[in-house]
C-alpha cells in the first residue's frame, strides 16, 4: 500500500478530560476537507517499514525522534552535530555548565534504529515528497515528514546588525561571545583609568526578553568577577537596549520584578524605549526620544527576535501573516496530512499564548507529533491537546535565578538551584539526564574563571 492511502481521513481525538457528550461529538469532528469520509480510518500499515523524515534536530525534531524509536524507517536530519537545551547557553557562557552538559551530540542520544544525517535540508518537495540536501547528497524520500528547523537570529534590518553584532543560539556563538570578552579585557592595561576601562569595556545587548536579561547578568557578573581576578580598576559596562517600554515583556509582573531587581544588582544599565540604528564594528547607535547617540563597545550581542528559518520561507504552504506555518490541532500541516510541523516554524493556536516560540512548547509538541505520527501509520485516529506553561524559570547572573511554578515566583539562588534540577528533567533521554545530574550534583556548578 502506498503512503497515500495510508494518509487519508483521520478522525481527531481530543486527550482533554471532556465529558461524554464532548467527547462523542469531538469522535465525529475530522480533519479539515474529509468530512465525507467519516469514521473510514486508512488501514493499517504492516510488515512495511514507512520512511519517517524529521528535519532538524531541537527540541521539536530530536523529541519527535526519541518518542518514534521502532515506529518506522526514521532518519533524523540536522545541521549540527549536537542537540542543544539553549536554555542554558547563559550557563554555558559562564562555564557553571559544560558543553556535554546540554550540546550532546546526536550519536549518543539516539538509538541504533535510527539514522541520522549531519546535512542542512536545502529544500522540500511536498509534491514529490522528498528533500534536498545543502550538501551534494542525492534527494531522501519520504512517506511522512516532520518539519522542525527552529528559526534564525531576527536583525530586523538594522543597519550592520547581521554584519557586526554577535547572535546568541548556537555554542559557536557562545563561544565567540566568550573570546570576544576575554580579548576586550586582555587590551586593558592594569593601570588604565576607570573610565577609559568603562569605556573599553562596554558591551550592549539588543533586546530585553528573557534572553537579553539572562545573558547581560551573566555577562556582567562574568565580567566583573575577571575584574577582581586581574585588578583592575573601575567596573564594566553593560547596555541592556530595549525597544519596548518593560524588561521581559511576555512574562508576569511577578518574575519581572525579579528579573528588574537582578538587573540592578549585577549593575546591568537598562535603556527601555530605545532603538538600535546601528551597529559597527566597535560602536552602536541608538535612538531615545527622538535623539540619536552613537556609543563605543567592545562587543554588540544580539538577542532581539527570531525570524523564520529560510527554508520554511521558501516552502510554499499555508501560512500565517508572520509566515509561520499553520497546523490543524493534530500538527499536520494544512493541505498535507503526511507532514508534521512543530517548534519555532509552526502556529498552533491551542497553547497558552506566552508558550509560543520556547521550548516547553515544541517538547510537548513533540509527544503529541510522534503519537500521532504512530496513528497515522496505524491507521487509528490522531489525537489534539491543549498545551499550558510548564513554569518558567529565567537564569540572573551566575549566583541568582527567578522561577515561576504552580503561579507562585521565587527568586535568589534557591531559585537557581530549582532551575538546575527543573532543566535536569527535561533534558534528552534518562542516560544523559543521570549523568548530567550526577555530574551537577557531585561536581558542582560554579562559574569557570
Ligand atoms: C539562547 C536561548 C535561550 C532560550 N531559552 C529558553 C527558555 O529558557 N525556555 C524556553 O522555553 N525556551 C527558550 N528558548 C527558545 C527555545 O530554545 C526554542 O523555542 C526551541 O528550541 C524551539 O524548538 P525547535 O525544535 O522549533 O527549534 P530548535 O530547538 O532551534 O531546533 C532546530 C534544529 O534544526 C536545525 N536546523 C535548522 N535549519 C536546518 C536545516 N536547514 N537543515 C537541517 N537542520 C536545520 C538546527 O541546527 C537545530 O538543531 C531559548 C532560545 C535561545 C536561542
Amino acid at each position: 500500500m502506498g503512503a497515500n492511502s495510508l494518509l487519508k481521513a483521520k478522525p481527531v481525538v481530543q486527550t482533554h478530560d471532556f465529558g461524554q457528550q464532548q467527547r462523542d461529538s469531538l469522535h465525529l469532528s475530522f480533519n479539515s476537507g474529509f468530512a465525507g469520509s467519516l469514521l473510514t480510518s486508512a488501514k493499517p500499515m504492516v510488515n512495511e517499514k514507512k520512511r519517517i523524515v524529521i528535519a532538524g534536530g531541537g527540541f521539536g525534531g530530536l523529541f519527535t525522534a526519541l518518542n518514534l524509536a521502532g515506529a518506522g524507517d526514521v532518519t533524523l536530519i540536522s545541521d549540527e552535530d549536537h542537540f542543544l537545551f539553549a536554555p542554558m547557553l547563559y550557563e554555558y557562557l559562564s562555564g557553571e555548565v559544560e558543553e556535554w552538559h546540554i550540546a550532546p551530540q546526536y550519536k549518543e542520544l539516539l538509538d541504533q534504529d535510527i539514522n541520522l544525517v549531519q546535512d542542512g535540508v536545502a529544500g522540500i518537495d511536498l509534491e514529490g515528497r522528498s528533500v534536498t540536501f545543502e550538501s551534494s547528497r542525492g534527494p531522501l524520500s519520504y512517506d511522512v515528514l516532520v518539519l522542525a528547523v527552529g528559526g534564525v537570529t531576527n536583525f530586523a534590518g538594522v543597519v550592520g546588525a547581521a554584519q557586526f553584532s554577535l547572535p546568541f543560539r548556537k555554542i559557536a556563538h557562545a563561544d565567540a561571545l566568550r573570546q570576544r570578552m576575554v580579548e576586550a579585557l586582555d587590551a586593558v592595561p592594569p593601570d588604565l583609568p576607570p573610565q577609559d576601562v568603562r569605556s573599553a569595556l562596554t558591551f550592549a545587548v539588543v533586546g530585553a526578553g528573557a534572553s537579553g536579561a539572562e545573558l547581560s547578568t551573566k555577562m556582567a557578573d562574568l565580567l566583573r568577577d575577571a575584574f577582581e581576578r586581574r585588578a583592575l580598576r573601575g567596573e564594566p559596562r553593560i547596555l541592556l537596549l530595549e525597544m519596548g517600554d518593560k524588561v521581559v515583556p511576555g512574562m508576569g509582573e511577578e518574575i519581572r520584578a525579579f528579573v528588574e531587581s537582578a538587573l540592578q544588582k549585577s549593575r546591568v544599565e537598562l535603556h527601555t524605549l530605545t532603538r538600535v540604528l546601528r551597529v559597527t564594528e566597535n560602536s552602536v547607535t541608538v535612538e531615545h526620544n527622538g535623539a540619536q547617540t552613537e556609543i563605543k563597545t567592545a562587543g554588540v550581542v544580539w538577542t532581539g527576535g527570531v525570524l523564520m528559518n529560510p527554508l520554511i520561507q521558501d516552502l510554499k504552504a499555508d501560512k500565517t501573516e508572520r509566515g509561520l506555518l499553520r497546523v490543524r490541532p493534530t500538527l499536520q500541516l494544512v493541505g498535507h496530512d503526511n507532514v508534521f510541523a512543530l517548534g519555532d516554524i509552526a502556529y498552533f493556536p491551542d497553547a497558552t499564548p506566552t508558550l509560543a516560540g520556547t521550548a516547553q512548547l515544541a517538547l510537548q509538541q513533540a509527544r503529541l507529533a510522534a503519537r500521532n505520527l504512530k496513528s497515522l501509520l496505524a491507521g487509528d485516529p490522531l489525537h489534539t491537546k491543549h498545551f499550558e506553561e510548564l513554569g518558567e524559570a529565567v537564569s540572573l547572573g551566575t549566583e541568582r535565578a527567578a522561577v515561576l511554578a504552580g503561579g507562585k515566583a521565587f527568586g535568589g539562588p534557591l531559585a537557581r538551584q530549582a532551575r538546575f534540577a527543573m532543566y535536569t528533567s527535561r533534558l534528552p533521554t534518562w542516560h544523559h539526564r543521570l549523568r548530567v545530574g550526577a555530574s551537577w550534583f557531585f561536581e558542582g556548578t560554579t562559574p569557570r574563571r
